[in-house]
């Protein structure tokens, strides 16, 4: 019988440069080897036997521009442009726009920390709507007289700590005065504006930058979408197929201001907003310990999830606890929980200064919604600037900058958001899973970090204990008043103070 081509090549083993040795390399970038041939290289794997390295030689630039404009942008295989990768500096935007550009959570991000160095005056944002509003001269004016008040402030906090926390003897002088800088900057961050300018860096995927443009071109902040345009102009540089098509987007542009009337109108008689807590646990999964227990034991065999559940349900609490403690009992300090524990949920309603806030949005496996900055929920003072007989001084400049927020808030709403000091409250809702609250209280209730999230960390603990002890139990909290651990900590360079 005749076969026809087709069967023939379907029938013939396809050949290939690579032997029967296993191969571990990396695929450097270079001048040929740009991120979207390697990301072509990549993808040929799928069709081609042959190695990456060979695939990889024979891509041009051209070859991979059609390859991506054909199956990444043709047929939507947006996986593809996750193999080509880019370093983005961002410097000089605001803080608000930082927490805009970190909601991106598929994404590695640094920024300039609040406790290690201290900002200049007037480095901060001026909204082009504000500054040619009559507001103009008033922002101005509040924003440097914040900035004066927290760097008059930073020697006084500085001496005030040394005085509270004496140098240990066996501390070298270096590190003690590193440890009191952090100290007297974590007190006197909260006078910072969200329209402070800070820097930060951005690791990702042409696939999270190309979404990422995207989101910040449909933004209502002019600033977000003068980003947007540099961020296009940038990455075109380094994946010029990729990120090409990125534009706004009106499902993003419409409908946030109509889940915004939806919002008017369904409050339309409320008539205050609750004092809640900082934090509550809103909305949590009351099978959680039997869910996780039957995933845990699901894994070890083959029976269905509901035989293993049927038995689980009938377990002693004692039962119980012998799973949950083989399943977490041997790990170390940095060892990441068992990925069962995904499978229970929690979502918090946090109510926090904005300063904890920009901490707190940095864990990027939960889902986030945010409301904005606001001076609605009032602010914390940080209990050193009292101890320091700051209170006046610190609290005169929070009424002056509400006040401001709420008269640039009656015309341009979005953009009062940039005279907020961190020290003011907003609102979040977050739901995270028992394995991200594993990674996530240890780490924000410890010693080293800023008491405001620390704070929360602690009462994120304390709301899971209520309803969940068992399953709290294992997760690491530090309950301690104490902040900033010297064990460990390297020595900062003194700076400005
Ligand atoms: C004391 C202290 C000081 C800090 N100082 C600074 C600072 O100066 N500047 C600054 O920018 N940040 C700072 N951070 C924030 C910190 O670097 C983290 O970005 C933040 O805490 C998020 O936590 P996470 O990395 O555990 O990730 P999460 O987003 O909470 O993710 C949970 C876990 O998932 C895994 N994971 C998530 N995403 C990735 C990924 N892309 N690649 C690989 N694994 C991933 C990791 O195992 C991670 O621990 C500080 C944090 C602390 C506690």
């Amino acid at each position: 019988m005749e076969t026809s081509g087709d069967q023939k090549a379907a029938e013939t083993p396809e050949t290939s440069d690579l032997g029967n040795e296993r191969q571990i390399y990396t695929l450097r970038e270079d001048e040929h080897l740009t991120p979207e041939v390697i990301a072509v290289a990549f993808a040929k794997c799928s069709r081609s036997p042959a190695s990456f390295r060979a695939n990889a030689a024979e891509i041009t630039a051209e070859k991979s521009a059609e390859f991506h404009e054909k199956w990444v942008v043709g047929y939507g295989h947006g996986s593809v442009a996750e193999h080509a990768t880019l370093h983005v500096a961002f410097e000089n935007v605001s803080n608000v726009a930082t927490k805009v550009i970190e909601d991106c959570r598929l994404a590695s991000y640094t920024e300039k920390s609040t406790r290690y160095q201290v900002y200049d005056r007037n480095r901060y944002y001026k909204p082009r709507a504000i500054m040619e509003s009559n507001h103009a001269d008033r922002y101005v004016e509040t924003m440097d007289s914040l900035f004066d008040i927290y760097l008059a402030l930073a020697p006084i906090m500085m001496e005030f700590m040394r005085k509270k926390h004496p140098k240990p003897e066996e501390m070298k002088d270096r590190l003690y005065e590193g440890v009191t800088k952090a100290r007297a900057c974590d007190a006197i961050r909260y006078l910072l504006p969200a329209a402070t300018l800070t820097n930060l860096g951005m690791t990702a995927n042409a696939r999270v930058f190309e979404w990422a443009i995207t989101k910040f071109y449909s933004h209502p902040l002019e600033e977000m979408r003068e980003i947007a345009d540099e961020l296009k102009r940038v990455t075109l540089g380094v994946t010029p197929t990729l990120v090409k098509y990125a534009s706004p987007i009106p499902y993003l542009q419409e409908t946030a201001p109509a889940l915004a009337a939806l919002e008017r109108e369904f409050t339309a008689d409320f008539r205050e907003i609750d004092p809640t807590e900082a934090v509550r646990i809103v909305e949590f999964d009351p099978q959680a310990e039997i869910k996780i227990i039957t995933s845990l034991l699901y894994r070890a065999g083959h029976y269905s999830y509901d035989q293993i559940r049927e038995r689980v349900e009938i377990m002693s609490r004692e039962e119980k606890e012998r799973v949950i403690d083989e399943a977490l009992s041997r790990r170390g300090p940095h060892d990441q929980t068992l990925r069962e524990f995904e499978h229970a949920y929690y979502t918090f309603d946090i109510l926090m200064d904005y300063g904890a806030f920009r901490d707190v949005q940095r864990h990027r496996m939960a889902t986030q919604t945010n409301q904005e900055i606001t001076a609605l929920h009032g602010y914390d003072v940080p209990p050193e600037i009292i101890e320091a007989g700051k209170e006046e001084v610190f609290r005169g400049a929070m009424e002056r900058a509400g006040e401001l927020y709420h008269a640039i808030y009656a015309d341009l709403p979005r953009e009062a958001q940039y005279c907020v000091p961190m020290a003011f409250r907003k609102r979040v809702l977050i739901t995270w899973n028992l394995r991200e609250l594993h990674n996530f209280i240890p780490l924000r209730s410890g010693k080293k970090g800023h008491p405001s999230y620390r704070k929360i960390a602690q009462l994120c603990w304390e709301k899971l204990n209520e309803v969940h002890p068992l399953l709290a139990r294992y997760v690491r909290v530090d309950m301690s008043d104490e902040t900033i651990s010297t064990v460990g900590n390297k020595p900062q360079a003194i700076g400005s103070l």
